[in-house]
């Protein structure tokens, strides 16, 4: 392989910039040529790709968001359009693409593999629902954005003796509200993998409550449901001053940790010495701290999976 592209796509996460980096960087360390595409799937359809140079990936490293911009197609996600990315790609030599965001843009990267066009998925997403990967590029970041949130609120929780549920991001993916509500000492946790009885999360407020405790913190994935909702439902069953956060896009910006910058570092690199061995068709990821790389076209037929005994700490940690 002497030319290779990188784009960006669906929601951006913070670490891509480093990812980009790392794959502009490495592919040029080893001769190769770099292309990138902007706008993701939309911009490869289009035709938006440029030639990359090492200094046109300086200064990135510790940004959020993504310098190749991102976007959500619909043409890509039939055959004509999958069809018109190719044709862009080959009308410039380029003979491999690395694809770095979450299970849609997956799709896409998988899509193209079974076109023929060798492919490399990179996991950049905050919501860590990647499977064959133990972290996501952003992820950290994300929860640590959270835990931040959380202590702030904290304050004026136990300031005003109120209860608070905290809406967090994570589609259908419960990690951010685990980890964070783990880390946060949250009083319960509510995640779409485990099922919870309102009645439980009920009984822990009034327990605490009993033991005078000044405040509780409930935290919400949004794929359980809306934090408002949950809220109102506390309110009028416990009577206890309940407030609502929900935190939203905070959630996906801001300068990259050093762990989510580390993993985009590496990650994009394998992805790089993949291609340079004219391997396609497989997704990077972090495994017991070991790179590994799985099937592109089989990864996402494996389940998300949470850590259970994490969980189950979470309760013993929070009574
Ligand atoms: P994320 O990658 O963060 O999960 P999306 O689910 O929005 O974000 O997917 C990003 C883009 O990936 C979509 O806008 C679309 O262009 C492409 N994509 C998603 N699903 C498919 C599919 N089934 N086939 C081809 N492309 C897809």
């Amino acid at each position: 392989m002497k030319k290779i592209g990188v784009l960006t796509s669906g929601g951006d996460a913070p670490g891509m910039n480093a990812a980009v980096r790392a794959i502009v960087r490495k592919a040029i360390y080893h001769n190769l040529e770099v292309y990138g595409v902007f706008n993701g799937y939309a911009g490869l359809i289009d035709g938006n790709i440029k030639k990359l140079e090492v200094g046109d990936v300086g200064d990135i490293i510790h940004r959020g968001g993504t310098m190749l911009y991102s976007a959500r197609c619909e043409e890509f996600k039939t055959a004509e359009g999958q069809k018109k990315g190719i044709e862009q790609l080959k009308k410039l030599g380029i003979e491999g693409l690395v694809v770095i965001g979450g299970d849609g843009s997956y799709m896409g990267a998988k899509k193209l593999t079974e076109h023929g066009f060798p492919c490399i998925g990179v996991p950049g997403t905050i919501d860590n629902d990647i499977p064959g990967t133990d972290f996501t590029i952003g992820f950290d970041t994300a929860l640590n954005t959270v835990i931040d949130a959380i202590d702030k609120i904290r304050d004026t929780a136990t300031s005003h003796d109120r209860t608070y549920v905290i809406e967090v991001m994570g589609r259908h993916a419960g990690d951010i509200a685990l980890w964070a509500g783990l880390a946060g000492g949250a009083e319960s946790i509510l995640i779409p993998e485990a099922p919870h009885e309102f009645s439980d999360v009920i009984a822990r407020l009034k327990h605490g409550n009993a033991r005078g405790k000044k405040h509780s913190i409930i935290i919400v994935a949004e794929g359980v449901g809306s934090g408002v909702d949950f809220a109102n439902k506390i309110q009028a069953e416990t009577n206890f001053e309940t407030r609502v956060s929900v935190l939203g896009h905070i959630q996906r910006g801001g300068s990259p940790t050093a762990f989510d910058r580390m993993l985009a570092s590496r990650l994009g690199a394998k992805a790089v010495e993949l291609l340079l061995q004219n391997v396609g068709g497989r997704a990077v990821g972090i495994q017991r701290n070991e790179l590994v790389h799985h099937d592109i076209l089989e990864i996402l037929d494996q389940p998300h999976t949470i850590d259970t005994q994490m969980y189950r700490l979470s309760n013993e940690l929070s009574i």
